[in-house]
């Protein structure tokens, strides 16, 4: 069996379109700071988002969003589509201070939606991650 890969992976349109329409999300009852960003930026870019086939025909399932890619938000199957795209991008930075160094990921859950950022080292103990 041979299998055609293609080398970069967008949004598809044999899957069907990625359009916007995912609503906000409230504040997390949270005391970590990197939570409050990331929500914070997670709304911010809600106007000009594209969600994937799936959350539109069934938005009643948990939604993905990676703080390096945007403008995206895609169903548990459609979270390969957004490391893709991060991986190519290549330019995630630290939620809390912006520098481009080595982070750590990040994940939150609020109101459905399944958030991921990085934080670097010297942002760990005020992001509130600190071990
Ligand atoms: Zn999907
Ligand atoms: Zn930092």
């Amino acid at each position: 069996m041979r299998h055609s890969v293609s080398p970069m992976t967008t949004p598809s349109s044999s899957e069907g379109h990625w359009v916007g329409g995912i609503g906000r999300v409230g504040d997390a009852d949270t005391a970590y700071p990197v939570a409050h960003e990331l929500i914070r930026r997670f709304n911010d870019g809600m106007n000009d988002r594209l969600a994937c086939p799936h959350l539109q025909t069934n938005p009643d399932q948990p939604q993905f969003w990676v703080e390096a890619v945007p403008e995206l938000i895609a169903c548990l199957n459609c979270t390969a589509t957004l490391a893709e795209t991060e991986q190519q991008r290549a330019n995630s930075c630290c939620v809390m201070c912006g520098r481009h160094d080595a982070l750590r990921g990040v994940t939150v859950t609020a109101g459905g939606v399944v958030m991921r950022g990085g934080v670097c080292a010297d942002c760990e103990a005020s992001a509130g991650i600190a071990l």
